[in-house]
């Protein structure tokens, strides 16, 4: 089968014949259909510290994916063959304390497909049966392929009640769009997002936020001013990785407020603590989705009407996979997805 695989040691990924996987007794093999390129694959792509450290070379990359069950284990129960499915990418021990209380996204043994383990750039994927998630008939494969990432802006978006509150988001890239749209589907009042790509900010438009700040130019808490928020934000939803956005999201949250932390910042980034302290805000961690809560609303708000479609800005044939590369690089794209079929 051919696959996207890390061949080289050095920026870039390669088109690599490799045997299709077999199926073990708790697995399926999924033939790909569709996948997206994440944050991460560009990590491995550009082959930066991070991925020299955790990637083996030779690793089949990729997450992001939908596809169809073409083989099944012969203890596998719950699918057939022919099941359109996506995944969940963080496969999980099943037997340390949280595994075993249902709170899986906070295993301490997790391995990640595409990282850990031969990932969905390929023409067929394993996964334990218990990784892979039915589609629905009335969702299109397009969003199935996204469900992963569309899944951390809804694990971070859902942390915390947003009925009516006002949100900040720091961060305008895919997954800090579709939270805006998360936000404001589920009730928010203003939903203001930050970056500093005006492509970025556009599309965050396209998907419902109320307000974007370009923080090159503008200045929050006059953005704050003149849509008439005198407190402060209720949540704030970090999705940049920048630590001058996080700062800037200390500053400008109300007493009490609530912050879920998504971005992934550079080693020692500092903060001023005093912001946390004396304004009682709670910070929370997000890592991955839930399992599988998460995916469950992910379905019901598509079904309930939110519409991420904008967030998909491009799709590649497989033999193009290079323009899909450079496109992400580009920063001017939402998703992009790779076409197998
Ligand atoms: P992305 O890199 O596409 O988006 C980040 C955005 O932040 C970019 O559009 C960038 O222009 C913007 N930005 C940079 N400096 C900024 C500043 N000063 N103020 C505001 N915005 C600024 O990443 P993504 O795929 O949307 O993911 C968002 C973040 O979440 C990344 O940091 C990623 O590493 C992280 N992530 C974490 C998890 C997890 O499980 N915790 C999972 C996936 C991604
Ligand atoms: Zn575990």
């Amino acid at each position: 089968m051919i696959t996207l695989s890390k061949s080289n040691p050095s920026q870039g990924i390669w088109l690599t014949e490799k045997e299709r996987p077999s199926c073990g007794h708790n697995d399926v093999v999924i033939r790909v259909l569709k996948t997206a390129i994440c944050g991460t694959d560009m990590h491995i792509y550009h082959w930066d510290n991070w991925a020299q450290a955790t990637i083996p070379l030779g690793m089949t990359v990729g997450h992001e994916f939908v596809g169809v069950i073409e083989e099944i284990g012969q203890e596998v129960e719950g699918f057939k063959i022919g099941d359109r499915v996506s995944g969940e990418g963080h496969i999980t021990c099943g037997h340390c304390r949280n595994c075993r209380a249902g709170r899986r996204h906070l295993c301490r043994k997790t391995q990640g497909v595409g990282v850990n383990r031969p990932g969905a750039f390929a023409q067929y994927l394993a996964i334990p049966a218990s990784n892979a998630f039915k589609i629905p008939a009335d969702i299109s494969d397009d969003l199935a392929s996204i469900f992963d990432p569309f899944g951390n802006a809804t694990h971070t978006a859902l942390s915390f009640d947003l009925v009516g509150e006002d949100v900040l988001i720091t961060g305008a890239g895919p997954i800090g769009s579709m939270a805006a749209a998360i936000a404001k589907h589920v009730g928010a009042r203003h939903v203001v997002i930050t970056d500093v790509n005006d492509y970025r900010l556009e599309l965050a438009k396209a998907l419902g936020a109320t307000r974007t700040v370009n923080v090159t130019r503008e200045s929050l808490p006059e953005v704050m001013a003149e849509i008439g928020m005198t407190e402060g934000f209720d949540v704030g939803l970090e999705m940049s990785g920048n630590g001058q956005a996080f700062q800037s999201m200390l500053s400008s949250m109300n007493h009490g407020g609530k912050i879920a932390l998504l971005g992934i910042p550079e080693q020692d980034t500092r903060i001023d603590w005093n912001q946390v302290i004396f304004k009682g805000l709670t910070i929370k961690g997000i890592y991955g989705r839930e399992m599988y809560e998460t995916w469950y609303k992910m379905v019901a708000m598509l079904q309930s009407g939110l519409n991420i479609r904008p967030i998909i800005t491009h799709q590649f044939d497989i033999q193009d996979f290079q323009q899909g590369f450079d496109t992400m690089a580009s920063g001017a794209s939402g998703k992009v997805i790779l076409n197998w079929s």
